[in-house]
């Protein structure tokens, strides 16, 4: 990937990083508000604090992975090899790049991938 190119990816990754952060902030603040209408004084301190925290987890849990997708390709960009299939090596399809910026397989490979898991699913069930 040439110099430029390289630079305005990462900020457009940074950027939408920093989106998803403040969506997950806006959420919990959200639940903290919805929570503040519905609080009984008569609910105990501990067992409020621990249905606190299993929602704001699955809250997170989303916003997490992508932050993580995210914080992996920038450091593909800087290790040369963003843009690379995982699994294959050929080159990512520079559309399946635009769509999905931070993606690690080409879309070949993500599709196997995808039938494999369904694959599995199905042997298990
Ligand atoms: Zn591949």
């Amino acid at each position: 990937m040439r110099g430029p190119d390289r630079e305005s990816l990462k900020q457009s990754l940074q950027r939408r990083r920093r989106l998803i952060l403040e969506a997950s902030r806006r959420t919990s603040a959200d639940i903290d508000a919805l929570r503040g209408a519905e609080r009984d004084p008569e609910v105990e301190e501990a067992s409020q604090s621990e249905q606190e925290q299993s929602k704001l987890a699955e809250v997170g849990e989303v916003e997490h992975r992508e932050i993580a997708q995210i914080d992996a390709a920038l450091a593909r960009i800087d290790a040369g090899t963003y843009g690379v299939c995982r699994e294959c090596g050929e080159e990512i399809e520079a559309k399946r790049l635009e769509a999905v910026p931070y993606a690690a397989t080409c879309a070949d490979c993500a599709d196997r991938k995808e039938r494999l898991a369904v694959a599995t699913r199905l042997t298990r069930s």
